[in-house]
């Protein structure tokens, strides 16, 4: 990214701009168009809803936690119908909620289902294939619109396999980037309901993107300096292969929760198969502010825990084992908590970091036949 700022409407920009354009496809895994807004994620939700939504269009939401509330918020204020599935925050989106809510919707009032795939807030995901499953059992013609903030490039998703019609994503997570940039990856049913969507939007318009883009430049200034970050963080994620980007979050995600139990602590996410490979946020002993152990932890070892957020303030921390980490990072990462869980005064078993080694360690596939010893002598 440390480039001289270019030429947006030169040739050496249309270059960059088809290679990201192309690129970015193979993250989401779709053939449709992705458009890159110069925004925060945010901005790419807002984009998602005035594209393809009019005034007053009923929409199904599913109260994962609290970004999907975030999310259910904007589009009141976008003057859109919301109706939220509520749950304790503790899991992710039930399909058989899903499908029961549309089967009841006879008339077919709901002009789109909107959920959250990893819930940044819980650590927490929702099975996408299951929802669409859900959807088409009910025989609705919802669009289906996903968040993959905070799962895009850690976590399998599939946008076109799937049957998704428009994908939120941001830069600053398992893309390995600063914030910055988002985007929708659209689908050709959201495309269609585009033409008809009354919701005013100008900025977050997809038709004059998709010209633009066509020749290789955006209808306003890109952040061209992301823009080269963009492609090198996907020829990074290719160069490892996205199966093993994902096996390795797995890995970090699972040592991460080892070592909460063998603290003794609570993973927040009651649901193993919901078990997030981005984050585990974990439950604070009852009696103990998980913001004061927080705050102690960064003063003392420089570690920066992520909060709980609105109704999980203070009760859970969150440890992100998401985007350019691996398995001495997250070793790390877990010495930084179990010295913080020490010098702050939390009950616990300082053995969560061993348990974590341990597990890294057995992971590997060393021949039983012979011992690293033989494979590397020690003494040279
Ligand atoms: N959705 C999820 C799942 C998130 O984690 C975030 C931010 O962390 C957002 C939406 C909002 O994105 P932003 O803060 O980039 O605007």
């Amino acid at each position: 990214m440390d480039m001289p700022v270019l030429d947006h409407r030169g040739p050496e920009f249309a270059r960059l701009c088809r290679r990201v354009l192309d690129g970015i496809k193979t993250i989401f895994k779709c053939a449709g168009p992705v458009i890159i807004y110069p925004a925060s994620g945010t901005g790419a939700w807002e984009a998602a809803l005035t594209n393809t939504l009019s005034p007053g269009d009923r929409v199904l939401m599913i109260e994962t936690g609290h970004f999907a509330t975030l999310w259910k918020n904007m589009s009141v204020r976008l003057g859109i119908q919301p109706e939220f599935i509520a749950s304790d925050w503790r899991t992710g989106a039930d399909p058989a909620a899903i499908e029961a809510r549309l089967r009841e919707d006879k008339a077919h009032t709901f002009k789109a289902v909107c959920v959250v795939h990893n819930e940044t807030s819980t650590g927490c995901i929702s099975h996408i294939d299951a929802v669409r499953k859900a959807i088409d059992a009910a025989r609705h013609p919802a669009l289906l619109m996903v968040d993959t903030i905070s799962s895009l490039a850690s976590i399998d998703y599939r946008h076109d396999e799937w049957g998704v019609d428009v994908t939120v994503g941001g830069s600053q997570k398992g893309l390995m980037l600063p914030p910055g940039l988002s985007f929708n990856a659209l689908g050709s049913k959201a495309l269609a309901a585009a033409k008809s969507a009354k919701l005013p939007k100008s900025f977050w318009g997809w038709e004059e993107m998709i010209a633009a883009n066509k020749s290789g430049s955006f209808p306003y200034t890109p952040a061209t300096n992301m823009l080269y970050g963009l492609a090198e963080a996907i020829d990074m994620l290719h160069e490892e292969g996205l199966e093993n980007v994902f096996a390795r979050h797995d890995r970090l995600a699972e040592a991460t929760r080892r070592a909460v139990r063998a603290w003794g602590l609570e993973v927040w996410c009651r649901e193993p198969k919901d078990y997030s490979s981005s984050l585990t946020a974990v439950l604070m002993p009852s009696g103990y502010s998980a913001d004061a152990f927080r705050h102690a932890a960064l003063r003392y070892f420089n570690i920066s825990l992520g909060a709980g957020l609105t109704k999980l303030a203070g009760k859970v921390f969150r440890i992100g084992h998401l985007g350019d980490t691996n398995d001495l990072t997250i070793v790390g990462a877990l010495a930084g908590v179990e010295m913080g869980l020490q010098i702050a005064g939390v009950p616990h078993k300082s053995v969560g970091v061993q348990a974590a080694i341990d597990y890294l360690v057995s992971v590997h596939d060393v021949p039983a036949t012979s011992s690293v010893a033989e494979i590397l002598p020690l003494h040279m």
